[in-house]
C-alpha cells in the first residue's frame, strides 16, 4: 500500500474513473485522491442517455454514479469542469487550465471516447445532433416529439437506440447506414434480427448510402442529401457514426498509443506510474490473447476498479469477456465475448429467432467465441464459461434448447 501521504491522480470524470476512486478507497488507500473531469456534471453513467432517460421513462438524477456529498465523504476532491492540459510523467504532475499544477504519485487516464464528426457540408447546422454527454441528451429530448422528421446517421448501437426513443416520441424516423444495421459488428447472419425489428416499428432503412450534404432553410437543417443527388426532408439529423478514444494527453507525454493507450493486462501504460481504463484502454487481453479496446459500459464498470488495485501495487489480470447490452423497443439483449465479423466460421441459433427470444453463438472451430442472448436473461454467466472452456462443442446441442445450457 502507498504511503499516506502520497496523491493519485485520475483523469476522466466518467464511469470507470468514479468507480476507480470508489476502489482506491475501498480497498484502504487513505492518501489524497484527485478526479478531474472536464465536464461539468458528476461522474454519471451514459446508457440511459439513449434509453430511459431519453424516452422520459428513468430520472435524470439515475443516471449519476453516487450521490454529490459522497465524494467529500470519502475525501475525492472531485474536480468538475477542469480539463487536464498536461500530462508530464517525467515530473509526476499534471496541469490543470491556467497553469496550476498538480503532483501525482499514480496516475490514471481514464479519458474516454469522443464522438467522431461526419465531414461534410451543412453538418454544423441547428438541428444536427450527436449524442454523449447528458446535455445531449438534454437537447435531443427536446426535439424527438410528435410528428418530428428525423433523419439518423449510423446503423450502430446509438443510433438505433435513438431511431427507437424518436419512434416512441411519435417522430417519423429514417435511418442512413452504409452497411447494414449492426452488421460490422454482429455478422450477416444475426444483424437482420435489428434491420427487421426497426422496419417493424416504423423506421424507414436506407441501406448503402452515403450522406453527401446536409441541407439547410432558413439556417436550420432542412433534409439530407445522398450521394446520387436522392434528399430526404427533415427537421432533426441525429448523427451516430462511432466513437475515438480521447488520447491526445496520452500521446502528448509519449505514451505509447495506437487507437487507445496502450496498457498490459494489469492496465499499465509504457510509463510505469500511469495506467489506463475504460474506452481510452487499449488492452493485452490474457484470455483472447489479442489487444482489445472495448467500448462499453462494463468495461468502465469493471476496469477502472482493476486499474485501481494494479495502482495500489496488487496482481492484476484483467481478463473480463468484453459484455454489453441494449435495448431497443421491446428487445432486450446482452452479447458477451469477442467474435468481430471475419473470426468465426459458424454462427448457432438456440430459440425462437422470429419471436426475438433466442440465444446466438458464434464459434470458430467448434469453439464459442461470443454469445448473445435475445429476451432471454439470467444466461450470461453460462455463456462465459463455454466462452472460457474452450471446448469443441456440438454445434447441434449448442443449438437444442432442450439441452440445458449447464450441461454444454
Ligand atoms: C448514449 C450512450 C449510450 C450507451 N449505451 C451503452 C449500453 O447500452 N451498453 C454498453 O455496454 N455501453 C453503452 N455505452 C458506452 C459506455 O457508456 C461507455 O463505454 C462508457 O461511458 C465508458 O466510460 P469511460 O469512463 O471509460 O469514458 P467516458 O464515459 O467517455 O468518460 C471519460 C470522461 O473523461 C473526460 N475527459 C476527457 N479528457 C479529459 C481531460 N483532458 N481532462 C479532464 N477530463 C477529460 C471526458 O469528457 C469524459 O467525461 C453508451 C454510450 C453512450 C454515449
Amino acid at each position: 500500500m502507498p504511503d499516506d501521504d502520497s496523491r493519485f491522480v485520475i483523469i476522466g470524470g466518467g464511469l470507470a474513473g468514479a468507480k476507480a476512486a470508489e476502489t482506491l478507497r475501498a480497498e484502504g488507500f487513505t492518501g489524497a485522491i484527485a478526479l478531474i473531469g472536464d465536464e461539468l456534471e458528476r461522474p454519471y453513467e451514459r446508457p440511459p442517455l439513449s434509453k430511459g432517460y431519453l424516452l422520459g421513462t428513468e430520472e435524470r438524477d439515475k443516471a449519476f454514479v453516487h450521490p454529490r456529498k459522497w465524494y467529500a465523504e470519502q475525501r475525492i476532491d472531485l474536480q468538475t469542469g477542469t480539463p487536464v492540459t498536461a500530462l508530464r510523467p517525467g515530473e509526476h504532475e499534471v496541469e490543470l487550465p491556467g497553469g496550476q499544477r498538480l503532483d501525482y504519485r499514480k496516475l490514471l487516464l481514464v479519458t474516454g471516447a469522443r464522438v467522431r464528426r461526419l465531414d461534410v457540408p451543412g453538418a454544423g447546422l441547428p438541428g444536427v445532433y450527436y449524442l454523449r454527454r447528458i446535455e445531449d441528451a438534454d437537447a435531443l429530448r427536446a426535439v424527438l416529439v410528435e410528428g418530428a422528421r428525423v433523419v439518423v446517421i449510423g446503423g450502430g448501437w446509438i443510433g438505433l437506440e435513438v431511431a427507437a426513443a424518436a419512434r416512441r416520441h411519435g417522430a417519423e424516423v429514417a435511418l442512413v447506414t452504409l452497411d447494414p444495421p449492426l452488421e460490422r459488428v454482429l455478422g450477416p447472419e444475426v444483424a437482420p434480427v435489428f434491420a427487421d425489428l426497426h422496419t417493424e416499428h416504423g423506421v424507414r432503412l436506407h441501406v448503402g448510402r452515403g450522406v453527401e450534404t446536409i441541407a439547410a432553410a432558413d439556417g436550420h437543417v432542412a433534409g439530407v442529401v445522398f450521394d446520387n443527388g436522392d434528399a430526404l426532408d427533415c427537421g432533426v439529423v441525429v448523427i451516430g457514426i462511432g466513437v475515438i478514444p480521447v488520447t491526445e494527453l496520452a500521446e502528448q507525454a509519449g505514451l505509447e498509443v495506437d487507437d487507445g493507450v496502450l496498457v498490459d493486462a494489469a492496465l499499465r501504460t509504457s510509463d510505469p506510474d500511469v495506467y489506463a481504463a475504460g474506452d481510452v484502454a487499449n488492452a493485452t487481453h490474457p484470455l483472447l490473447g489479442v489487444r482489445i479496446r472495448v467500448e462499453h459500459w462494463a468495461n468502465a464498470l469493471n476496469g477502472g476498479p482493476a486499474a485501481a488495485r494494479s495502482m495500489l501495487g496488487q496482481e492484476v489480470s484483467y481478463d473480463r469477456l468484453p459484455y454489453f447490452f441494449s435495448d431497443q423497443y421491446d428487445l432486450g439483449m446482452e452479447y458477451t465475448g469477442h467474435a468481430p465479423p471475419g473470426s468465426y466460421d459458424q454462427v448457432v441459433f438456440r430459440g425462437d429467432v422470429r419471436g426475438r427470444e433466442f440465444l446466438a453463438f458464434w464459434l470458430s472451430d467448434g469453439r464459442v467465441r461470443a454469445g448473445m442472448n435475445v429476451n432471454i436473461w439470467g444466461v450470461t454467466d453460462d455463456i462465459q464459461r463455454l466462452i472460457r472452456s474452450g471446448e469443441v462443442l456440438d454445434p447441434s446441442r449448442l443449438g437444442d434448447p432442450r439441452v440445458p445450457l449447464a450441461e454444454l
